[in-house]
């Protein structure tokens, strides 16, 4: 495919048979799709020939860029030698035994088993399958009830779009009955006024205790949060929010989730972001940057105060995908964590590149459309608004941010919009001059949305 009419017809053969998640059909049909072509470094290239710097690391999951030779070898080598084999049934694979081993080492204290699915969505619904399993083994089979928070993503399955908040998916997926929500930890839109930022994160977190309190201890069985919301909207919490929600689950034996799709591996300034945060959650999810995108895998990073309930009675956890611990997706896995060790790509994410990334950014808190930045580590949301002192929103149905992130990326930016927001999630690999490039192409659209 490199020639132009061969992308012309390309994308009439994609708008006429492929139907493409999170996408406006109508918008779709006008002819307004990229197909993406190849990659290099940091960069994507379009079928085109439009390149683009990939400020959203995929989506967060190429933190390592599109050039990791090593993965791609270690893939090619494991399909060589045993392209699949299951874990079913008392067997094993060795890249799912090493990786499961790999992933325990760089956990946090007390986390010794890992449970591998194919993706984020159904490692959160691993997560509910093990909590309700955890309870009824401890005889406390009434302990059903998950709650989550607004806008939250978590996923597209039934349960984990049950789980997530955003309305307009949550709309169209039928909530799981023993799911319940509660506030999310955005300052900038659900503050009253003059609520400064610890206040108003004590009594967001409160929330999950009066939520609690109404839907009876005795039948709580998990809150699931992510440690910085991604999805909806890199939503940095209050400092004050994770100590109280940590009391909240800690007193009321609730157990506590850390969906770490995306803060996990780095993009905090720390493996985990409940590193950042000083969680001590009981399950974690990842999935995303542990094979750096390149291979489908995902799962949940087990404590020791879960996994000696599961195992102490013996029997079955009747659950898993013909997928889970696939051998070349867990090579993918290996060879990415060698890769972030050996390089010390966590380290430099946070002595450098976060610390680069947040500075730069902070140069655009003049601008007359920016309401609020935030951010932590290696990824950020820049707020529009019309109105600074007001707040009042640019566009209707978020027109304005919309159109900025249609202006950055047509300047070669990748980046993306929720709701007002502009949002970033660079590659851990940028070099200064990455950011450099993403600030000006930002600025750029902006000055055209003002
Ligand atoms: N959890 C979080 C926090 C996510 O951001 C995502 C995806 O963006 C998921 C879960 C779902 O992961 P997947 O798309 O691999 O199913």
């Amino acid at each position: 495919m490199n020639s132009s009419a061969d992308t012309a017809s390309l994308k009439a053969l994609d708008r006429a048979h492929h139907l493409h998640p999170f996408t406006d059909f109508h918008d779709y049909a006008k002819g307004n799709g990229r197909i993406f072509s190849r990659a290099e470094g940091v960069f994507i290239y379009d079928s085109d020939g439009n390149r683009m710097l990939d400020g959203m690391s995929g989506l967060w999951c190429c933190n390592l860029g599109y050039s990791q030779d090593r993965i791609k070898q270690a893939v090619f080598d494991q399909m060589q030698q045993l392209p699949y084999y299951n874990n079913f049934f008392n067997c094993s694979n060795q890249p799912a035994v090493e990786l499961a081993a790999a992933l325990t080492k760089i956990a946090p204290p007390g986390f010794d088993h890992v449970f591998f699915t194919n993706s984020g969505s159904e490692a959160n619904d691993t997560n509910i399958r093990m909590v309700h399993r955890y309870y009824d083994l401890l005889d406390k089979p009434e302990k059903k009830l998950i709650i989550s928070r607004k806008n939250a993503y978590h996923g597209s399955t039934i349960a984990a779009a049950s789980l997530g908040g955003m309305k307009a998916m949550h709309e169209q997926a039928i909530g799981l009955d023993y799911v319940h929500h509660v506030n999310q930890p955005h300052w900038f839109e659900l503050a009253e006024p003059g609520e400064d930022e610890a206040s108003f994160g004590l009594r967001i977190a409160r929330e999950l205790e009066s939520r609690i309190d109404e839907l009876g201890e005795h039948r709580v069985a998990a809150f699931i949060a992510e440690p910085v919301q991604g999805a909806g909207g890199v939503i940095v919490p209050p400092d004050s929010y994770w100590p109280e929600l940590q009391r909240i689950c800690d007193e009321r034996d609730i157990l506590l989730i850390a969906d770490e799709v995306i803060c996990g591996f780095g993009r905090t300034g720390q493996w985990w972001g409940s590193q950042t945060y000083n969680i001590k959650p009981d399950l974690i999810t990842f999935a995303k940057a542990v094979t750096n995108g390149y291979m489908p895998l995902g799962g949940v990073l087990v404590s020791d105060k879960v996994a000696d309930v599961l195992m102490a009675k013996g029997g079955e956890f009747a659950h898993g995908l013909t997928y889970s611990g696939h051998p070349a997706s867990c090579a993918a896995g290996l060879a990415t964590l060698d890769i972030l060790h050996e390089e010390n790509i966590v380290g430099h994410a946070a002595e450098h590149l976060a610390p680069y990334f947040q500075n730069s950014l902070e140069g655009l808190r003049d601008h007359p459309i920016v309401g609020q930045i935030r951010g932590r580590g290696c990824f950020a949301a820049i707020e529009l608004v019309a109105d600074k002192e007001t707040r009042e929103r640019l566009a209707p149905d978020s027109a304005g941010a919309v159109f900025c992130r249609d202006t950055a990326n047509n300047l070669g930016l990748m980046v993306r919009q929720t709701g007002d927001a502009m949002i970033m999630s660079p590659p851990l690999i940028c070099e200064d001059e990455h950011i450099d490039y993403l600030v000006e192409k930002l600025t750029a659209a902006l000055d055209a949305t003002a």
